[in-house]
């Protein structure tokens, strides 16, 4: 298995330097958040990571979880390092100080995500769904449920799940057939059966609290009639102890590709007794106003495999001995030279790490906006941040998840057949990065959501978030000296995206269909320009500091160098994806489906 190390000088780089984190400390609630004590909870979460979470992925992987009698035993170790992570209260890092949490800031979380990410996947899992749940309850459930459950989800002692997916419903929640009927004491009897339910069953937590979706009788039809429950896995007493076992039990778990150490269960909820959240009928309501957090989740796990690949492909590049430089050998004391002075193999490297720093930049920025969006006390600058998260959401999370498969799959290609096999641990990290493009509403879904609802919201009010901004900081910077150069590729890719949004706007109007069509491109074509801006925006951090005694270890040097290879190497693609856009559905719409 690779080493892991986390990033930490481009997490600082990231936070203070290029987005001013100072400024979410200036937030009322956030004011404890200083560089003072931020950066020594980077470098704990560091130190877990690799010390404690890493050591574990390929064991894990490879023993995958135990299902016996409804019992799942998750693999050697687990249990051990959750006790390490819940010790050291990080499982409540993100959470309401008023119920035992940290408070800490998403955009501090949203790193300390990335280096468990990196280090075990299917380890995050757990917490991860934990914390999903612990946001639904805390934004939705009465004082009394937020009182019986969230002080434990937050100290880790118990988990938490999100129960969608049924055998017949994935993305299409309105077929959900899960019953919920309401009984004379206020409570619902739910009774139903849910697929894929991640941490449905496992042995780190004394109890599970579900959050299951479910349709209460003779309610609207479709997504309409959906309400949202709490059933926990064993009821619980008034004086919080746990009393008899609940009606909801795992069945089996999946046999899967990847996060083999996750626990992916089907879920029987026999009468189970459960309890509403929010109100009846309004489940997805409720869903959607955490849909943003969970997606940025699962984007920032895509950024976590992908810089867990990159780590592992640079160190085999510098050390695996084969051929000679086109341009004469480069070590001719050595029988051969390593794989990193080859082209083609340092156009692997440098787009992994284009891709890589330009995500974090990217998620940085959006998980700051998250900040403003939850503490900022001016309502104009709150409804600006999320404006800006909900445009961006769905390209973070189908960009960063394609980017995270597409890195690791570039790791095995450097270690060749090495990679193939198993002894390496970079096939793990394909395995495992595929399903963060499925769950959590697959990539395509992400594109729809981007133009059909994100785009023409509020007469475009959205997109204005994102485009202002790059437009005004192109009209101040094109003519620069040194900066202006990376600014008119940046321009240039800009007027493409504007000019594909006039377009979808136009056609999609009165042919969804070709809106469809044109969604996917425009997604990435938009991930390819944030993330231009992201890196034209770092660029004029690091030139005055490039070459300087503050610059010892190059890093400013190299933070221009990878934009120079995304400028000149990445970014052209943004006029392939316009001029697929231009194309237009018929080619595909026209096919007859017989004809497949
Ligand atoms: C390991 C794992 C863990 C999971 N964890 C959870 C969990 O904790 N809780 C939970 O509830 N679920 C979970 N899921 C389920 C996951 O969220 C679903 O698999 C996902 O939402 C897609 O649903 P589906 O598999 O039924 O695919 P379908 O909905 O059948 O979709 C199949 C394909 O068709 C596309 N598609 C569908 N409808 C449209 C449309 N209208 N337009 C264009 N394209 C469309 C989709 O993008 C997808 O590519 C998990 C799944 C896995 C494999």
């Amino acid at each position: 298995m690779p080493a892991y190390t986390a990033p930490l000088r481009d997490m600082r780089f990231v936070l203070y330097e290029l987005h001013k984190g100072d400024a979410v400390a200036a937030l009322p609630g956030f004011e404890e958040m200083t560089r003072d004590l931020v950066e020594p909870v980077l470098e704990e979460a560091a130190k877990l990571a690799s010390e404690v979470l890493q050591p574990l992925n390929a064991s894990g992987d490879l023993e995958g979880c135990h299902f016996e009698n409804g019992v799942v035993r998750t693999p050697k170790g687990f249990k051990e390092a959750y006790e390490t992570f819940k010790e050291g209260g990080w499982t409540g890092i993100a959470c309401d100080p008023a119920y035992g949490g940290q408070g800490l800031p998403t955009s501090v979380n949203m790193l300390v995500e990335e280096m468990m990410s990196s280090a075990n996947l299917s380890f995050g899992m757990y917490p991860g769904l934990t914390h999903g749940a612990y946001k639904a309850i805390h934004a939705h459930g009465t004082e009394e449920l937020k009182a019986i459950y969230l002080p434990k989800m937050v100290d880790g002692t118990w988990g938490g799940t999100m129960n969608l997916t049924e055998p017949h419903c994935g993305t299409d929640l309105g077929l959900m057939r899960t019953k919920a009927v309401p009984q004379e004491d206020g409570s619902y009897k739910i009774t139903g059966t849910k697929i894929f339910i991640s941490s449905g069953e496992h042995d780190l937590t004394e109890n599970i609290i579900h959050l299951v979706l479910a349709k209460i009788p003779d309610g609207p039809k479709g997504i309409k009639g959906i309400s949202l429950f709490v059933v926990p896995k064993f009821l619980v007493k008034e004086d919080g102890s746990l009393g008899a076992r609940n009606g909801a039990a795992c069945g089996a778990i999946e046999h899967k590709m990847g996060i083999k150490a996750s626990s992916t269960c089907v879920m029987n909820f026999d009468e189970a007794k459960g309890w509403l959240i929010g109100e009846e009928h309004k489940g997805m309501r409720a869903m959607f106003t955490m849909m943003n957090a969970a997606r940025q989740g699962v984007a920032v796990q895509g950024l976590g495999v992908a810089e867990a690949a990159y780590q592992g492909a640079v160190a085999y590049a510098k050390e695996r001995l084969q051929g000679r430089s086109l341009s004469g050998a480069k070590y001719p004391d050595k029988p051969a030279d390593p794989l990193i002075v080859h082209p083609d193999i340092r156009r692997m490297l440098l787009t992994m790490r284009a891709n890589i720093e330009g995500a974090r930049a990217l998620g940085a920025w959006v998980s700051q906006a998250l900040d403003f969006q939850t503490n900022s006390p001016d309502a104009q600058a709150r409804q600006d941040a999320e404006d800006l998260v909900a445009i961006l959401t769905p390209v973070l999370k189908a960009h960063f998840t394609d980017i995270g498969f597409e890195t690791a799959n570039l790791g095995v290609q450097i270690f060749g057949g090495h990679g193939y096999i198993r002894d390496h641990g970079m096939e793990q990290l394909v395995r495992d990065a595929r399903i963060t493009q499925i769950y959590e509403g697959a990539n395509g879904i992400q594109a729809l959501d981007l133009v059909g609802r994100k785009m023409p919201a509020h007469a475009g009010r959205l997109l204005r978030q994102f485009f202002h901004p790059v437009s005004e900081f192109i009209a101040a910077h094109q003519n620069d000296e040194q900066l202006g150069p990376f600014v008119q590729n940046l321009a240039k890719s800009f007027g493409r995206l504007q000019q594909a949004t006039l377009h979808i706007a136009r056609v999609g109007m009165g042919k969804p269909d070709e809106a469809g069509a044109a969604s996917y491109d425009y997604l990435k074509l938009f991930g390819l320009v944030a993330t231009a801006f992201m890196w034209a925006r770092m660029v004029q951090v690091a030139l005055p500091l490039a070459g300087t005694a503050e610059d010892h270890d190059g890093f400013y040097k190299a933070k221009i160098g990878t934009a120079r290879f995304f400028f000149d190497r990445m970014l052209p693609e943004s006029g392939a994806r316009l001029s697929a856009i231009l194309a237009g559905g018929k080619s595909m719409m026209e096919f007859e489906d017989s004809a497949f």
